[in-house]
C-alpha cells in the first residue's frame, strides 16, 4: 500500500505543535510494517542546514492567482520529501510571528497542496492514500475531485482534524488564488459566513474524515465543541473516525533519553528525584523540595491559561513551585510574566521553544497540569505518565480518553481530573493530588501506574492502516 502524508509541519524537521509529532511517528510507524509511506512538507528555514538534502527532478511550478510560483522538490531519503520555495517557506517562523499570521497563509498552502501533486507526479509515486492533516492540506481532496482529477484516479483521501479550532477561514479574495471554479464558493463546500474556509472544503470532499481522538470525534459533532462547522460534520454519513495519538516510544522515553541529566525507569525511579533536584535548582526555586507541578504548551486561550492565571496566587499559596515553558500569545504572556514577578523564587517562567528544556521539565516534575478548554487529544499528558509526571487534566477531549481519574478507595487511576472550566475546581483538583503526593508510597504506586501506560503508536498505527485499507479498496468516492 503507498500512503502520502501531506502535512504542514512533521517531526523532527518543524514543529509548531502536535500535528508535528503525529505525521512524524506515524511516518516511522508505517515504514516499520512495510507500507511504503512518503511525507512531503515545505522547507522551512533551518531545514537544509540541518539535513543532507538531495534536489529531486526538474522545477515545479503551480499557478497561485495569476501567478507562477517555482518549487523544487528535494529529498532526505525515499520517504521524507521537502518542497522549496524561497518567497513562501524560508521564514523566521512557520505560520507567523508574535504580531499575527502571515497575510499570504492562504497563498502559501495553495501552493503546498497543489505542488505536493505535482511532485508526486513528478517522481511518479500514485499514492493509494493522501493522508491530509489539517487546513493547510485540506483542500486536496477537492483538487484531487477537480484540477487534478484525470491524474489520481485510483488516490482516496483522508481528512484528519488535529484541531478544529484552526479552519484557515479567508476572506473572499482568497478564492481565485484556489484556481477552482467560484461554483465551490457556496455554503455546501467552502464558503463559510461569507468566507473561505479550506478545512470545511476537506471536511466536505475528503473521501474519508478522522479526528485524533474518539472523546473528540463525538464533541466535535456538538454545537459547543464543532466551531461552527459541526453541521457539516454531522453531514458525513460515514461519520467521523477517531483514532487516539500515540507518542514514539523511542523518541520519548526516560531511560535513553540524552536531553536528561540522569536517566531512569519504572523500576529504579531513584533517578527521577535527581531530575527534580536538577529542575528545582536551575529555576532557582527557593524551597528546593516542594512539589513541581508543570505547564508546558503553546501559549493559547484554548490551553486554559485564563484560569490558571486566575488561579495561581492561590495555587502557589498551597507550598508548590511552578514551571511554565511555552510560546505564543503577548497578552497571556504578559500577564505570565507579572505572575512570575509576584512570585519570584517558586514560579518559573520560560516563554520560548526549547525542547530540551521541555524534556528536563518532562523528567523533572512531579505533576504536569493540563486546564484546557478543549483538547482534541492532547500529547503532552501522554508524556509526562511516561516520565512518571502525573497529569492534573480538565475533562474534555482526548484527556479523557487517555487519563483515568485517580481513585483513593480503588487504588486505580493515572491522574487528577476536573470537569468545570473555572479556577476554583482547577484548585480544588490540584489539592486533591498535593494530598496524595505526601504520600509517598502511593504517590509511587501511581507514578508506576503512569509509566505502565501503553501510549505507543502500536494500537493507532494498527487502527489507520485498517482505515488506509478499507479506502484502497472502496476507492474514492
Ligand atoms: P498542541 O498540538 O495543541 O500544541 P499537544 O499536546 O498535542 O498540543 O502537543 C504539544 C507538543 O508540543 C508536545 O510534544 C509538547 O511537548 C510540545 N511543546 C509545546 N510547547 C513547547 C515548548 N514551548 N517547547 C518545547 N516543546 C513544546
Amino acid at each position: 500500500m503507498k500512503i502520502l502524508i501531506a502535512s504542514a509541519e512533521a517531526a523532527p524537521f518543524a514543529k509548531a505543535g502536535g500535528l508535528a509529532d503525529v505525521a512524524g511517528a506515524l511516518l516511522i510507524e508505517l515504514n516499520k510494517r512495510g507500507i511504503d509511506a512518503r511525507l512531503i512538507m515545505p522547507l522551512y528555514r533551518g531545514i537544509k542546514s540541518r539535513h543532507q538534502l538531495k534536489a529531486v527532478g526538474g522545477e515545479l511550478t503551480v499557478n497561485v492567482g495569476q501567478k507562477n510560483i517555482r518549487g523544487r522538490l528535494l529529498a532526505l531519503d525515499d520517504r521524507v520529501y521537502f518542497l522549496e520555495c524561497g518567497e513562501l517557506f524560508d521564514r523566521k517562523e512557520i505560520y507567523g510571528t508574535e504580531v499575527g499570521e502571515y497575510q499570504d497563509n492562504a497563498f502559501r498552502f495553495v501552493f503546498y497542496s497543489r505542488v505536493l501533486l505535482e511532485a508526486c507526479d513528478m517522481i511518479g509515486f500514485v499514492p493509494d492514500v493522501i493522508h491530509c492533516n489539517d487546513w493547510q492540506a485540506a483542500l486536496v481532496p477537492l483538487y484531487l475531485k477537480t484540477i487534478y482529477k484525470g491524474r489520481f484516479k485510483s488516490t482516496s483521501t483522508l481528512l484528519t482534524i488535529h484541531n478544529l479550532g484552526y479552519q484557515g477561514i479567508f476572506p473572499p479574495s482568497a478564492m481565485p488564488l484556489t484556481g477552482l471554479p467560484f461554483e465551490f464558493f457556496n455554503h455546501d463546500v467552502m464558503e463559510f459566513y461569507g468566507n473561505v474556509n479550506f478545512l470545511k472544503a476537506g471536511i466536505v470532499t475528503a473521501d474519508r474524515v478522522s479526528t485524533v481522538s474518539v472523546n473528540y470525534a463525538t464533541e466535535i459533532l456538538t454545537e459547543q465543541n464543532g466551531f461552527g462547522l459541526d453541521g457539516v460534520l454531522n453531514k458525513r454519513a460515514d461519520g467521523i473516525v477517531g483514532i487516539t495519538n500515540g507518542i514514539d516510544y523511542n523518541e520519548w522515553d526516560p531511560a535513553t533519553d540524552s536531553a536528561l541529566a540522569f536517566n531512569y525507569s519504572a523500576v529504579d525511579l531513584a533517578a527521577k528525584k535527581k531530575c527534580k533536584d536538577k529542575l528545582a535548582a536551575v529555576s532557582g526555586f527557593s524551597n528546593k523540595t516542594a512539589p513541581i507541578m508543570a505547564m508546558i504548551s503553546r501559549i493559547v486561550s484554548q490551553k486554559g491559561f485564563d484560569i490558571f492565571i486566575a488561579a495561581v496566587d492561590n495555587l502557589l499559596s498551597l507550598g508548590i513551585n511552578i514551571v511554565v515553558l511555552g510560546k505564543g500569545d503577548e497578552g497571556i504572556q504578559k500577564k505570565l510574566r507579572e505572575a512570575g514577578k509576584r512570585h519570584q523564587g517558586s514560579f518559573s517562567l520560560h516563554l520560548e521553544h526549547d525542547e530540551p528544556l521541555a524534556r528536563a521539565i518532562y523528567a523533572g516534575a512531579d505533576m504536569m497540569l493540563i486546564p484546557s478548554l478543549y483538547e482534541p487529544c492532547g500529547l503532552t499528558q501522554l508524556i509526562a505518565m511516561r516520565y512518571a509526571t502525573v497529569p492534573i487534566a480538565r475533562a474534555t477531549g482526548g484527556l479523557v480518553d487517555t487519563i483515568s481519574d485517580y481513585d483513593h478507595i480503588k487504588g486505580i487511576g493515572t491522574g487528577f481530573m476536573f470537569s468545570g472550566y473555572n479556577p476554583s475546581a482547577l484548585e480544588e483538583c490540584v489539592k486533591r493530588a498535593l494530598a496524595v503526593h505526601v504520600d509517598a508510597k502511593r504517590w509511587r504506586a501511581l507514578m508506576r501506574r503512569c509509566m505502565g501506560m501503553d501510549f505507543s503508536w502500536d494500537s493507532p498505527v494498527d487502527k489507520y492502516i485498517r482505515l488506509y485499507e478499507s479506502m484502497a479498496v472502496g476507492g474514492p468516492r
